[in-house]
């Protein structure tokens, strides 16, 4: 039986890291029929919409995408595309496992955290107040009438809205993927001491829910000591779970302490639909050189495979991408910095090398 995902190449260096992600995965001899569909600047081009309908009706149907970076042109009339994705499907949970592998480039080693993040509300609300607008003067009389305080009028706001449903389901969310994924500890980030309404809010919400989850440490942290904690001991954390903004600055951290965006996948969670995406953008200035890397791309694909149920899959999959990575002979330039006249390869020859390696693997 093959498999039907959603396939959107994205802009800029996506085409290149998805073709080099879809020929590892149908290496590995997982059947998929890809049902290609488009997004960002070729959507654009092509169907004169950043986000056709065809697109959303795709991922719909499928449930399951694999998507290259877009790029939001200028002018769309979208803040972001990829907001615009996450809304209309209602993918609220982002998922960003940050590992380190042996010889990955960085000052750490046997860092393995996953960063869930709120994708919907918190300062992405998308409700603001500009400076001297009608509106703003009526808001700065309700909150004089009714607390009692005085903003400066030369103010602009934007709303920080968190729900006790938003709340909930993302913290249910952190814990059902510890429990399926063997995880010992859950930890709820927020700043509650000083935003008592909003992560005070989301913190009693996570002490509810963890409380369902008696075979799952819980404990929480203010995310300033967090962001002191990672650069000391990142080894310290596993699953972390975080209002919007929080999680938007955190997942990027982590992706810097396990080797940086090229190799950072990533997915976006509904209740039944999910987008595999890596963290990084479409790169655009690296665009048709063959030359980025593409692990994070293939990592997502390695993600999409457990979800799918393909462990088996996944872990052959995962295993000849770090393999490759250990060996350090096939990989792309941001592996290797700091070194004059590195031995380095292109996008696609990352690719032949993790397929290589499958090849092997199943000959033993
Ligand atoms: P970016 O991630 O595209 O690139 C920043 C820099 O990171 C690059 O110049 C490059 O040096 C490095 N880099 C990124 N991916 C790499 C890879 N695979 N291998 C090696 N090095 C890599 O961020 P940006 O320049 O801020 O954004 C460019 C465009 O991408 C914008 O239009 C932005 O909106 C979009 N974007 C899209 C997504 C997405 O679709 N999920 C995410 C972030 C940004």
């Amino acid at each position: 039986m093959a498999y039907n995902v959603t396939l959107i190449p994205g802009d800029g260096i996506g085409p290149e890291v998805t073709e080099a992600a879809k020929r590892v995965l149908e290496a590995t001899g997982v059947a998929f029929h890809w049902d290609l569909a488009y997004a960002g600047m070729r959507a654009q081009e092509r169907f004169g919409a950043v986000l056709p309908d065809y697109t959303l009706e795709s991922i719909r149907k499928n449930k399951v995408a694999l998507k290259g970076p877009v790029t939001t042109p200028v002018g769309s009339g979208f803040r972001s595309v990829n907001v615009a994705l996450r809304k209309n499907l209602d993918l609220y949970a982002c998922l960003r496992p940050c590992k380190t592998y042996p010889g990955i480039p960085s000052p750490f080693k046997d860092v393995d955290i996953v960063v869930v993040r709120e994708n919907t509300e918190d300062l992405y609300s998308g409700i603001e107040f500009e400076k001297g607008t009608p509106e703003m003067a009526r808001l700065l009389e309700l909150i004089s009438e009714t607390t009692g305080n005085a903003v400066r009028e030369d103010s602009g706001v934007s709303l920080k809205v968190i729900s006790e449903m938003g709340s909930r389901r993302i913290v249910k969310f952190a814990f059902d993927y510890a429990r399926a994924h063997r995880r010992k500890k859950v930890t709820a980030v927020h700043k509650a001491n000083i935003m008592k309404f909003s992560d005070g809010l989301f913190l009693a919400v996570a002490r509810e829910v963890a409380k369902d989850y008696s075979d799952i440490e819980f404990d929480d942290v203010i995310v300033d000591t967090l962001c002191m904690r990672l650069v000391r001991k990142p080894q310290r954390f596993d699953v972390l779970v975080l209002p919007n903004l929080y999680g938007d600055f955190i997942s990027e951290l982590c992706a810097g302490l396990v080797g940086g965006l090229g190799v950072a996948p990533g997915a976006n969670l509904g209740d039944d639909t999910v987008v595999f995406e890596p963290t990084h953008g479409s790169a655009p200035k690296y665009t048709g050189q063959n030359k980025v890397n593409p692990i994070a791309m293939m990592l997502s694909g390695v993600m999409l495979l457990r979800h799918l149920g393909q462990t088996k899959s996944a872990d052959r999959l995962e295993k000849a991408i770090a393999e490759v990575i250990a060996e350090g002979k096939s990989v792309t330039y941001d592996m290797k910095p700091n070194i004059p006249n590195a031995q380095v390869v292109g996008t696609s020859q990352v690719a032949d090398a993790v397929i290589k390696k499958l090849v092997e693997s199943s000959n033993t």
